[in-house]
């Protein structure tokens, strides 16, 4: 051929298999000069072997070089060279298109992904090979460690979001709780007692503490004589009246105890009313004694009591009822024998947002105890 490249077909010579080629040159008129040649001995050390890698490279992969008669002047594995490339091995392909990749079923029974392209000054064909199997094994350890990194990485997220959070919380939570707590005696030492980690918290700290110092000083203004019952010592209406809004206002849930005692008028009948008055004192005593400092007991009129009790549980609310009916029920008031009472029980805001509406479902309570013949809880 006088044009293009010309390449001599490879020859065995000496056992050794080498490629022949040789250029045309012309002049600058295109006067044809003559030729320049040279042989490749392919399985010695040579230009293209240095190229590319000389043994199966990564995870068996391998490259090899054929020319354009299909016979393989290159491969990692020195026998291969010399040997023409089967029809069938993807060649009607590689042959057809310039570059590409497909997957095949090779001569030796291997599913392999493979990828080519042509040499365009010589028509080699250079191909790369890799066994499916190796890709999958290769992938399936990339997936594997990608996901025990992800997961280590989400685990790490969720223990220091779940510590934080459970930092940021912790405080606002003692803090809500002390804020239903405002009457109880030492609240202010606990909530001095909080960490103010962050602005919030030291806002809700002392906003809190400011209530808890109006809370007192309400406590002393309840305290005064105008607000106490002469006779018992405990809450006229007044005080309860004013106890009452201060629940309501600072949101503490309270249960509201209507006690009335049993056949009164006949303890007056048979000893006199000035005897009727001690048997309301002991009562009174018995009462005090019997709830926390932190229970509001008042004498709301007569021979009948109301008690505020800053318990929300109706278990803890009943029992404490009930234990007080028992002692009652077995206290001897001086010569005039044992007296008994009726309760009625209600809940704020559990019965009814309105507080007066929970005094009143605690004197129906009453009245049915009452009804269902007295000297029981309802
Ligand atoms: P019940 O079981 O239905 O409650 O019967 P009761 O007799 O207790 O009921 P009632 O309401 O009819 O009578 C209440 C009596 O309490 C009438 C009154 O004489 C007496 N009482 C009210 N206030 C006082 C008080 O301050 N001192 C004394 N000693 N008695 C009072
Ligand atoms: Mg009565
Ligand atoms: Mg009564």
């Amino acid at each position: 051929s006088s044009f293009g490249n010309y390449i001599a077909e490879g020859v065995l010579k000496n056992s050794f298999v080498q490629q022949s080629l040789s250029e045309p040159i012309f002049d600058g008129q295109g006067q044809y000069l003559g030729f320049v040649a040279g042989t490749i001995y392919l399985q010695s050390k040579n230009l293209v072997s240095e190229m590319l890698a000389s043994k199966y490279g990564y995870k068996k992969n391998y490259t090899y070089v054929m020319d354009d008669q299909n016979q393989i002047i290159f491969h990692a594995d020195p026998q291969e060279i010399g040997q023409k490339v089967q029809a069938g091995d993807g060649l009607t392909t590689m042959q057809q298109q310039q570059n590409g990749s497909f997957r095949l079923m090779n001569s030796k029974g291997i599913d392999s992904l493979v990828g080519f392209s042509h040499i365009p000054s010589v028509n080699w064909i250079v191909v790369s090979q890799q066994p499916i199997e190796e890709l999958f094994a290769q992938a399936n350890s990339i997936i594997i460690k990608v996901s025990i990194g992800i997961t280590l990485f989400y685990l790490l997220i969720f223990f220091v979001v779940w510590r934080l959070s459970g930092m940021i919380a912790l405080p606002l939570n003692n803090l809500a709780k002390m804020a239903s707590m405002l009457n109880q005696p030492g609240i202010q030492e606990k909530i001095n007692r909080i960490d103010p980690l962050y602005f919030e918290v030291d806002q809700f700290k002392n906003s809190l503490m400011l209530s808890s110092q109006n809370f007192n000083e309400k406590i002393d203004e309840l305290n005064q004589s105008v607000n106490t019952d002469s006779l018992t010592g405990l809450y006229n209406r007044r005080g309860m009246k004013l106890f009452i809004e201060e629940f309501v206002r600072m949101r503490t849930e309270f249960a509201v105890l209507a006690v009335d005692i049993d056949f009164f008028k006949q303890v007056n009948d048979s000893y006199g009313h000035d005897k009727g008055d001690i048997v309301l004192q002991k009562l009174a005593k018995v009462m005090k004694d019997h709830f926390r400092d932190n229970d509001i007991c008042c004498r709301s009129g007569g021979e009948e009591f109301i008690i505020l009790m800053t318990a929300s549980n109706p278990t803890t609310v009943f029992h404490a009822a009930e234990r007080l009916r028992k002692v009652v029920e077995i206290t001897e008031m001086d010569d005039m024998g044992t007296v008994t009472i009726s309760i009625g029980i209600a809940y704020w805001p559990h019965s009814s947002k309105d507080v007066y509406k929970v005094l009143r479902i605690a004197d129906q309570k009453l009245y049915q105890a009452k009804h269902e013949g007295r000297n029981c809880t309802r």
